[in-house]
């Protein structure tokens, strides 16, 4: 049995589940020389509304040092792609071998051979939850969260991981106006870009406490 809940760190919500700590879902299967990493495989993407939280919550700036110092991190203009590791050779080999894996709706089989740069074995992110990205808080599988017998208890999760996603978004979309009105960007101007973010009040999102679900 497991149980999906909301939980919050500094007001960030976090779609938490108790499966994730030994993960056997589909798609949290490694092929590669991280074994346990659940599914962080996943080379987050911070936003803009993500980069203003790192800047304005206690020690953020740390946590974005790591990200700017990581050197995988690709500054795009209006957001930061840290990327992970492939391990390429191993991917062909499994593909030339033929015996691929059941894998139901995953068409991507990359994700078994690839892993953040911020995942440790063992122990997971190495980020708090609230420094982490929205896809990294909400994503719960879909053997877990598409179980039909659960349809009625987890759609208010969906339902309610949508709307943020989409705040998150516009939130994003709002802070890039504003760069773009003064000209500037992360390529560009990354000092005085995270500056003129960290002037920018934080706004708030109260997401709901929804029923726990043991399924
Ligand atoms: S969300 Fe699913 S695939 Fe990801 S760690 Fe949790 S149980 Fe594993
Ligand atoms: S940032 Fe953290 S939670 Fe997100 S994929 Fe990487 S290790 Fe996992």
């Amino acid at each position: 049995m497991g149980k999906i809940s909301v939980e919050y760190d500094c007001g960030v919500p976090q779609l938490a589940c108790t499966d994730c700590g030994n993960c056997d879902s589909i798609m949290g299967k490694s092929l590669c020389s991280t074994v346990s990493r659940g599914c962080c495989h996943y080379f987050p993407e911070f936003t803009l509304a993500e980069i203003q939280r790192l800047l304005h919550l206690p020690d953020g700036g740390k946590a974005l040092d790591t990200i700017l110092d990581y050197p995988g991190t690709v500054i795009n203009n209006f957001n930061l792609h840290a990327k992970g590791h492939f391990e390429k050779e191993a991917y062909d080999n499994y593909f030339a071998g033929g015996e691929l894996l059941e894998t139901g709706k995953i068409m991507d089989h990359t994700i078994f051979f690839r892993t953040c740069p911020f995942v440790r074995e063992g122990s997971g992110c190495i980020f708090p939850v609230r420094f982490r990205t929205t896809v990294c808080n909400l994503f719960i599988c879909s053997e877990i969260i598409e179980n039909p017998g659960y349809h009625n208890e987890f759609k208010p999760y969906i339902e309610e991981r949508m709307r943020y996603s989409r705040w998150i978004y516009r939130e994003s979309a709002e802070l890039q106006h504003i760069l773009t009105e003064n000209g500037i960007n992360l390529v560009l101007n990354l000092e005085s870009s995270l500056k003129l973010l960290s002037e920018f009040a934080l706004n708030e999102y109260k997401f709901p406490i929804l029923e726990p679900v043991e399924y």
